[in-house]
């Protein structure tokens, strides 16, 4: 690895290789972890390029192939297992300057990968009429370039699924990383080579995505007290075909008393919260379902309320949003990635908490899969030890939960423990030298790894 001459060649462009400026560009929320706090808060890459133009990023990566440099692609670095941290040093290629939204149509938008979410759902709404289908709960920071690269789905999955789900994304343009980079576009079956890949196989330089029509959604906030009742009523709402959602989200007492500061004075340490966006015309309808349902206290409405502090988007209290205001105020809180599926997946659910009382708060995603709802557990834990975490996480597995371990920084660790063999044979071609962000594909460095060994690949690594 020849740092000075890939800087050199790279001097005319947008570089920064102050060392505190790099390093605050070389973290993103891998923290959120204490596993991975452990792993990577030490690492730091060597320069930083934010390149303007699809030309200057082949211009990057063919000066970094040239002088053998590892290149760990950025977006906003909201990405919280790891994805985004370079393990082996070299450039960050930061997308922030690549932020153009380039046509808008009935249907579909292309914009480059840099673009803030929430900025290219406000562009879509001006000048369409329409949105995005899905967006992270992080849509205020983060890019649509990371969400596709390293997210997987959030606010609107109850209704369209996760981004993996066939017409999702709609193409993917990448530049590989040879001496000559080439640029590759990717549709239909194709885009499960390069989307979710963490950079590792391309470096994704145009996105063309799905839209929707756009509402003014209205963000709706219900109590219980008895959070078995909370998750029925959302996973029977999430249910109702004629009601528009985007948004269903259950968490179990004590989460809004003692993590959402905004709702003090509102909820008790023993109300469960429902957050949920309503479409405006499916309001009547949500209501009429809710007049069913006595036990259920609609304390906050987005269009007619009297809360002296707004509490804002009810998606930055649902997703990864629960996980962080708890982190904010008891930073000894971990979380874990589960899902809950078939029929019985609120019997699942309660058979979990039985199994764990206080040591978990159940969070729960609905979301639709395949045509039928599923559910995502963010579920909150108390941290102790490492190997007890990892317990849990057996205990899940073998009460028929898959858990996707969020305290893994590797692409299959934090998946489902296998290897994808359409991303392996695109970086293969793509990555011949093995420098796009190394290390996060195991498949890559030790093709024959054991998925169902019980330590983790960096522990064996390092
Ligand atoms: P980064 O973190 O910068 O990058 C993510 C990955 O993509 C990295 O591996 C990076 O190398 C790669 N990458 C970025 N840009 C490119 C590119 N142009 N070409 C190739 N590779 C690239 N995720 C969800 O899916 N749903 C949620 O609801 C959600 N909620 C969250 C809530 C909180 C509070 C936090 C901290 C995280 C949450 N996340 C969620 C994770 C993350 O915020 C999202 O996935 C987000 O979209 C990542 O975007 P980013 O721009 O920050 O990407």
């Amino acid at each position: 690895m020849d740092i000075a001459a890939a800087k050199a060649a790279l001097m005319h462009l947008d570089l920064d290789d102050n060392p505190a400026a790099v390093r605050a560009k070389s973290r993103d929320f891998f923290w959120y972890s204490p596993v991975l706090k452990d792993r990577l808060d030490h690492l730091s890459a060597d320069f930083v390029v934010m390149p303007k133009t699809q030309d200057e990023v082949i211009e990057v990566l063919a000066a970094c192939h040239a002088h053998d440099v590892p290149v760990t692609v950025r977006g906003s670095g909201t990405g919280n297992y790891g994805q985004a941290m370079p393990l082996a040093g070299g450039c960050v290629l930061h997308m922030q300057n690549m932020d153009k939204v380039l046509e808008i149509s009935p249907g579909r938008v292309v914009t480059q990968p840099g673009t803030i979410i929430r900025e290219l759902d406000r562009i879509t709404r001006d000048q369409s009429g329409q949105e995005l289908r899905m967006f992270p709960s992080t849509a205020g920071t983060a890019t649509i370039g990371g969400f596709i690269c390293g997210g997987s789905g959030g606010v609107g999955s109850v209704r369209w699924g996760m981004l993996r789900d066939y017409g999702n994304i709609l193409r993917i343009r990448v530049a590989t990383m040879e001496a000559r980079p080439r640029i590759l576009d990717f549709t239909g079956r194709d885009l499960a080579r390069v989307s979710h890949a963490y950079g590792t196989n391309g470096v994704v330089t145009e996105i063309e995505m799905p839209l929707a029509p756009a509402y003014d959604w209205v963000h709706v906030f219900l109590t219980l007290d008895d959070f078995t009742h909370a998750a029925a009523l959302t996973h029977a709402l999430a249910l109702q075909d004629g009601i528009l959602l985007k948004l269903a989200t259950v968490c179990e007492a004590p989460v809004a008393a003692r993590y959402f500061q905004r709702f003090r004075g509102h909820v008790s340490d023993t109300d469960s919260v429902i957050a949920l966006m309503v479409a405006p015309h499916s309001m009547d309808g949500f209501l009429s379902f809710l007049s069913h349902e006595p036990g259920a206290r609609l304390i906050y409405r987005s269009d007619a309320h009297d809360w002296a502090r707004d509490p804002g988007p009810a998606y930055e209290y649902g997703w990864n949003h629960t996980t962080l205001r708890a982190l904010k105020v008891d930073p000894s809180i971990t979380y874990l990635q589960v899902r809950y599926a078939g029929p019985d997946l609120l019997d699942k659910v309660g058979a979990i908490r039985a199994r764990f009382g206080d040591e978990l708060i159940q969070h729960l995603e609905f979301l639709r899969e395949t045509g039928v709802m599923t559910a995502a557990g963010l579920t909150l834990v108390r941290f102790s030890t490492e190997a007890r975490l990892d317990e849990i996480i057996r205990i899940h597995e073998d009460m028929g939960c898959m858990v996707f371990n969020p305290h893994r920084y590797t692409l299959e660790e934090g998946g489902r423990q296998t290897v994808d063999a359409r991303q392996l044979d695109f970086k293969r071609q793509a990555d011949p030298k093995g420098l796009l962000n190394p290390g996060k594909m195991i498949a890559w460095d030790v093709p024959d790894w054991d998925y169902s060994r019980a330590y983790d690949y960096a522990r064996m690594r390092h």
